[in-house]
């Protein structure tokens, strides 16, 4: 069974997202709540920097909270641990720290144990309700849909990093959170859905349309393409399924204005139907899913 088909099981004892399952955080009161794992073998190998993992593991929850729209530099989170023996508890202790300083969390709590199998991280991040909630469910026909970024610079670092590509230079792209575009959405009106990329450009944005009751069509044309040494069939292949980019995707309502100082782009157009399609394909499919 699929990642997605087994929270599909959970649902069924869930209250209706935003509250339960199904989007970037869950809403309690004026909070947003979101958790997210590191799993070594999975996430992470043994030989990675733990100062980069315990990054990605913060990284990936103040995105999820962004995704919402989120107040930025009010977060608090609970961490959990599971520790191998022979682990250099104080490098690890200092990893966390420092992640937790750099995108000014207040670590509140969690729980720690010993580990007989890998280094195992789990967050749960709390954030603020900004003005306006974004949700991937409010997307209507006749929205623009934009891209924050180019992205598919995280498939091309791993593949460098498993040896797949070779003699490649490393990507210089921008990975972090899109904390201040998380923000300022949550303070526009007309903005009517949001996610972020963390398993792909298609798969998150089949999110949208799926949670929206809507199809999302993207205009090839219109794609940014990343600045990296592929062919052009690899650079399309790269942006429509890269994940953990953390790159925003949202829609907005006709003569909506985005008062942002950095480029956004318009990437496509949502219509009545579903389903997700680039060039007539389904691109829904297009990205990384846990066995
Ligand atoms: P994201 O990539 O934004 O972190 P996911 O694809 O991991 O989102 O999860 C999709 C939705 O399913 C989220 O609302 C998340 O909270 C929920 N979810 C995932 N795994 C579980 C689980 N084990 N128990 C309850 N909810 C889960
Ligand atoms: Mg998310």
């Amino acid at each position: 069974m699929k990642e997605f088909e087994f929270i599909e099981l959970l649902k069924k004892h869930s209250p209706p997202s935003p509250a339960g399952i199904g989007d970037d955080a869950a809403v309690a009161g004026d909070l947003l709540i979101a958790k997210d794992l590191m799993v070594e073998g999975v996430h992470f190998t043994p030989s990675e920097s733990i100062f980069d993992v315990a990054g990605r593991l913060f990284a990936s929850n103040i995105s999820d909270i962004a995704a919402m729209g989120g107040v930025d530099g009010k977060y608090r989170a609970l961490l959990g641990l599971a520790i191998p023996k022979g682990t250099d508890k104080k490098e690890l202790a200092g990893a966390v720290a420092g992640a937790a300083q750099k995108y000014g969390v207040s670590l509140i709590g969690g729980d720690s144990s010993a580990s007989k199998q890998g280094l195992f991280l789990s967050l749960t991040i709390i954030g603020l309700k900004n003005k306006y909630l974004l949700t991937r469910g409010g997307a209507k026909p006749g929205d623009t849909v934009y891209l924050s970024r180019p992205v598919g610079g995280a498939q091309y670092e791993l593949r460098r990093r498993l040896g797949i590509l070779k003699n490649h230079p490393p990507a210089d792209m921008d990975r972090s959170p899109e904390r201040e575009l998380g923000e300022l959405l949550g303070r526009t009106k007309g903005i009517t859905s949001c996610i972020d990329i963390s398993d792909g450009l298609g798969r998150d944005l089949s999110h949208i349309a799926e949670s929206s009751g809507v199809r999302v069509t993207v205009d090839k044309a219109a794609l940014p393409l990343p600045e990296l040494p592929l062919s052009r069939d690899e650079l399309y292949e790269y942006t429509l399924s890269s994940g953990e980019e953390y790159a925003l995707l949202f829609t907005a309502s006709p003569r909506t204005v985005v008062k942002y100082d950095k480029t956004l782009f318009p990437i496509g157009k949502v219509s009545e139907g579903s389903g997700c399609f680039m060039d007539g394909t389904d691109i829904s499919q297009k990205g990384y899913e846990h066995e």
